[in-house]
């Protein structure tokens, strides 16, 4: 017979304890810093991202030098650029093959709100299709605006990655897109 005796939570401790909360940090440190982006580029905002990670801006030095092109292998989906309507399912479909926990950061004004194609095959923000967690404003952005975008979305995976899938805001979040 085991000698092991399970006692109750001595009161003002209850909750998760040490060991989870200090390995959900860990975990969240780790992804924060080794988070491989899929750049899903249609247009000049493109251009900008490419100078992000040459050497002079070297988005690198944040750990995210491992460009992904696979949807599959990716947790960061940066989409910039114009997004027309009829492009709206693939960039729903390419977010949909990505593991979770993923990010989502819509760069420059197109992928945010259309920007100045306020036109009837342009979407105004990709939100229109996926939740999106982080906007850079510009026409185009600067590198400097990516890289501080880049470091809001690592803000949010190091206090979320772990859990991330099972706060019943992010699930709220994602029925609202009609996702499961
Ligand atoms: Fe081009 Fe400006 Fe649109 Fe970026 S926001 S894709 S620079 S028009």
């Amino acid at each position: 017979m085991s000698d092991i005796q399970l006692v109750d939570a001595p009161a003002g401790v209850e909750g998760q304890g040490f060991f989870a909360t200090s390995l959900d940090k860990a975990i969240g440190l780790a992804r924060a810093n080794s988070l491989w982006p899929l750049p899903f580029a249609t247009s000049c905002c493109g251009i900008e991202f490419m100078a992000t990670m040459a050497s002079h801006y070297d988005l690198a030095r944040f750990g995210a030098e491992r460009i992904s092109f696979s949807p599959r292998q990716a947790d960061l989906l940066m989409v910039m650029g114009t997004i027309s309507k009829k492009m709206g399912p693939v960039l729903r479909q390419v977010y949909l093959q990505m593991a979770e926990p993923r990010w989502v950061m819509a760069v420059g004004a197109c992928a945010s709100s259309g920007g100045i194609f306020d036109t009837y095959s342009v979407l105004q923000g990709i939100d229109e299709v996926i939740p999106v967690d982080v906007y850079v404003p510009g026409c185009p952005p600067r590198p400097e605006a990516i890289i501080d975008g880049f470091m809001a979305i690592q803000k949010l995976v190091q206090t979320e990655s772990s859990r991330r899938r099972n706060e019943p805001k992010y699930q709220e979040l994602l029925a609202k897109y009609g996702i499961q």
